[in-house]
């Protein structure tokens, strides 16, 4: 970098980036700012504990009015169905009802953490598996807000799929509440699936997570590249045979179709991206190396370079430094990430910023596995032109 090059980047620290990074910039990183507070035993630590005990209590509450008003209706159906004390006609029409509901009630129930495992269980168990997903597509899945009444559902829930590598810190709570020990760690029905994924970004230090690094055993955002999504399909089509050996032959059936389609994709995918005039991008959060990888596009820098903490005004300047050198124009956020230094950077560099969904359900239309990758793929086609 020469003489002219460091007096710029100085002048744009001083007078662009810093006054704006003063301006409110710790409420957009929440759980960074708990965490490290939690570690000195500061304010807000406490509250984010106190939030995870009043998220245990509400939950416990809930879980206990389900289950009396569960019995009271039960009750109520018993009298209806039986007004004049006596069976009579009765247990027929009781059993015709039961043998229509049967098929309902024989489904594996399964538990996802994300919206994307939840789209390639679905795919893969069909009708054979009643699975939802604690998080929703428009999320960050670093962050998830779990509702209380997951507690009941993974109180049944048979098979309990999650990314690993940290990502979930915020099941924990929700785990302890359900008290059904198949789908706790170690359990036959809690399936860790970045055990199947070539992890990228492990630390080669170890990652203290009180200071606010969310990935500190790898980059976890591995369903953006679609051969991983297959290694997924591969263990979740398994793991159901191993609960539910009847339907193994259709997970095999719905394997095979999941993989000819996405296979048959892929190539496209990637002609259509390498056909693109700019492949070089920068990112807000480090989301996008899986995909970038897969479909040859160059990430240059990150206005997360430590992902999950705020950004300092001399790696914002970095960032702009390198996209200029690169020639980059464009970086990729998440909704859920602040606009204001994306904003900022772009209009630096003269580029703009792309808003990508990062998971199935981000968009109304992103409704599978497949769906989610075309999306990419034609927004990422047009911006880079
Ligand atoms: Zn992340």
């Amino acid at each position: 970098m020469n003489t002219t090059t460091t007096t710029n980047n100085n002048t744009l620290i001083t007078n662009i980036i810093s006054p704006a990074i003063s301006t409110g910039n710790d409420r957009e990183w929440p759980l960074s700012k708990a965490r490290k507070q939690s570690a000195s035993g500061g304010r807000n630590g406490d509250r984010q504990i106190r939030r995870g005990r009043d998220a245990r209590g509400t939950i416990g509450t809930m879980a206990a009015a389900l289950a009396v008003a569960g019995r009271t209706r039960q009750a109520r159906a018993r009298l209806r169905l039986f007004p004049g004390g006596g069976p009579g006609v009765w247990p027929a029409v009781l059993l015709f009802v039961l043998g229509l509901l049967a098929p309902g009630w024989a489904r594996l129930p399964v538990v996802t953490t994300t919206t994307d495992l939840l789209a390639i269980v679905q795919a893969i168990g069909g009708d054979r598996v009643e699975a939802v997903s604690i998080g929703r597509g428009h999320e960050d899945p670093h962050f998830v807000e779990p509702r209380p009444s997951f507690l009941t559902t993974l109180g049944r829930a048979r098979l309990l799929f999650l990314i690993g590598l940290d990502l979930e810190i915020w099941l924990r709570p929700l785990l302890e509440g359900a008290r059904n020990q198949t789908i706790k760690p170690g359990g036959r029905g809690y399936v860790d699936c970045s055990q199947v994924i070539p992890v990228k970004e492990v630390p080669t230090v170890r990652v203290d997570p009180s200071m606010g690094d969310v990935h500190p055993l790898g980059n976890p955002h591995y369903w953006l590249d679609p051969a991983n999504a297959l290694r997924l399909a591969e263990l979740i089509a398994r793991r159901l045979s191993e609960v539910d050996p009847a339907g193994a032959a259709t997970f095999a059936t719905n394997l095979a179709a999941f993989r000819r389609d996405l296979e048959g994709r892929i190539p496209g995918w990637q002609a259509r991206l390498a056909k693109v005039a700019n492949r070089k991008v920068a990112c807000f959060h480090s989301s996008w190396i899986y995909f970038a990888d897969a479909f040859g596009l160059e990430i240059v820098g990150y206005l997360e370079p430590r992902p999950g903490i705020p950004p300092t005004g001399r790696e914002i300047a970095a960032l702009v430094v390198a996209m200029q050198s690169a020639g980059a124009k464009v970086i990729l956020r998440e909704r859920y990430h602040p606009d204001r230094f994306a904003d900022l950077v772009a209009g630096k560099v003269g580029g703009k910023v792309l808003v990508l969904p990062a998971s199935v359900g981000a968009e109304p239309s992103i409704k599978t596995y497949p769906d989610l990758i075309e999306t990419l793929v034609s927004r990422l086609e047009s911006a880079l032109q």
